[in-house]
């Protein structure tokens, strides 16, 4: 178990969360490194999932908080605008490729994935298209938690028990190409995938999808999969064709973590809609986004309102704190360092591979980075389901001072991955930590 060491004298809890197990009681957080009460630091490889992106006590969010607490924590935004999530928008949308010039924000990533279904849904109403309800999205995949978010997601042991509540959506294979055996070229690859879009396009009825969901670098469900540059494209085309709204979830890779503000950026891809969060308020403060595009906006305006909302959505609070790590992101250019850093990452972990041959794939884009453990690199086979191997790592690494964060699956098959994502703000000096901590871990492991 992950708890510290010694036995646990704590009072019962009056909280629970996914088990009966007690983590340690945090003490103090910095940079990239969190204490427990007992002392013992550890270095957070995984931003707390994917989120804290510019590190922990920042003083600079902290001011520009205290600042917006001070002047007004909260005004309800149907009956107040707050200059804090106004400049946001204004700020946020400058990043945004294209036209993707308006804002939505909500308190967390689920929300932004149920705002974009909403809002794509509106568009086709104002715009006459009343058949188009279905939306396609991927396996693996996670796309949040609210039922909503569910339908779309493509994990059924998150997504089963749900099933006889919720309209579950169409799902297409996402591209695992690192596991086929064919003579494709990664380009053909790439497009085989992006066009099983247009076939299932084509069988659920060309008239009845409203949009294309996914995320452009995978996140926990695939272990930071990325597609063959072909894909992108491919697939932005297939959804132009058939008048599918294209979404990008970029919930875990949006907000600088892949090296550009966006993922899609690596790809010039304009999505139709995307959903951010996590980077957003990087652990400051709940907030997600969704960013449409204007002529899309203004059809649904026109056509009488986007019929969605939340109470907090817009909090002056989150706001501010989302304007300063933005401030903080492009400031400090840590989109670049975070390509130079996962760039050391993905090497220091192949050079791990010589030495460790149950080190399988290596893979991920700027600071998403994933390996997977096998036990046979020529053929990808997986390691015994009993060897709890994801799970073991992630222990041994805990107690050697590191957080990881792993899942026993990729592309949708059984498997062990393990995802290394520390804050942007990691430097050259810290990634060699956090890989030597990792060869001790696989040292321990092997054993
Ligand atoms: N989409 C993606 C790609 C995610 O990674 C997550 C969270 N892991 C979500 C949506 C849901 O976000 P939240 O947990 O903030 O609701």
């Amino acid at each position: 178990n992950s708890t510290s060491s010694g036995p646990d004298t704590r009072k019962p809890s009056h909280l629970f969360y996914q088990s009966r197990l007690r983590r340690p009681l945090v003490a103090r957080a910095e940079g990239i490194y969190l204490w427990d009460q007992s002392g013992k630091r550890y270095i957070d490889g995984t931003s707390g999932p994917m989120c804290v992106n510019i590190g922990y006590g920042n003083p600079r969010v902290n001011e520009a908080i205290k600042r917006q607490l001070d002047q007004t924590s909260f005004a309800y935004r149907l009956h107040f605008e707050n200059e804090a999530a106004e400049e946001l928008a204004r700020e946020l949308t400058a990043q945004m490729p294209g036209d993707l010039d308006r804002a939505f924000f909500v308190s967390g990533g689920s929300e932004a994935v149920e705002s974009c279904i909403k809002f794509a849904r509106q568009y086709a109403l104002a715009t006459g298209q009343d058949q188009r309800r279905k939306v396609i999205s991927r396996f693996p995949s996670y796309h949040g938690g609210t039922l909503g978010a569910l339908a779309v997601t493509g994990y059924e042991p998150l997504t089963a028990p749900f099933a006889p509540m919720m309209e579950s959506m169409p799902k297409i294979p996402a591209p695992t190409t690192y596991l086929d055996r064919d003579n494709l070229s990664p380009e053909q690859r790439g497009l085989k995938y992006a066009d099983l879009l247009a076939d299932a396009i084509e069988r659920e009825g060309p008239e009845s999808v409203l949009a294309f969901l996914m995320e452009p670098v995978g996140g926990a469900s695939t272990g930071a999969l990325v597609a063959p540059d072909s894909y992108y494209g491919r697939v932005a085309e297939i959804c132009k064709q058939y008048g599918v709204l294209l979404i990008y979830d970029e919930v875990m890779s949006g907000a600088g973590r892949t090296g550009r503000y966006l993922a899609a950026d690596h790809w010039g891809i304009t999505p139709d809609i995307v959903a951010l969060s996590k980077g957003l308020g990087a652990g400051y403060a709940p907030l997600g986004a969704m960013i449409a595009r204007t002529p899309h906006v203004e059809a649904v305006l026109d056509a009488g309102g986007f019929m969605h909302g939340y109470t907090y959505a817009g909090n002056p609070l989150a706001c501010a704190a989302g304007r300063a790590v933005l401030h903080e992101l492009l400031d400090h250019n840590l989109m670049e360092n975070a390509t130079l850093r996962g760039e050391q990452i993905q090497a220091g972990l192949r050079r791990l591979a010589e030495r460790f041959p149950f080190i399988g794939d290596v893979r991920g884009k700027g600071l998403l980075v994933a390996f997977e453990l096998v036990s046979d690199r020529a053929t990808m086979a997986v390691l015994p389901k009993e060897l709890n191997a994801y799970q073991r790592c992630v222990d041994l690494a805990h107690e050697k001072g590191l957080i990881i964060y792993s899942r026993r699956t990729r592309g949708g098959i059984e498997g062990d991955h393990l995802l290394v994502c520390p804050p942007l703000i990691v430097t050259a000096a810290e990634v060699e930590e956090i890989l030597s901590i990792i060869a001790d871990t696989l040292a321990t492991f092997a054993q």
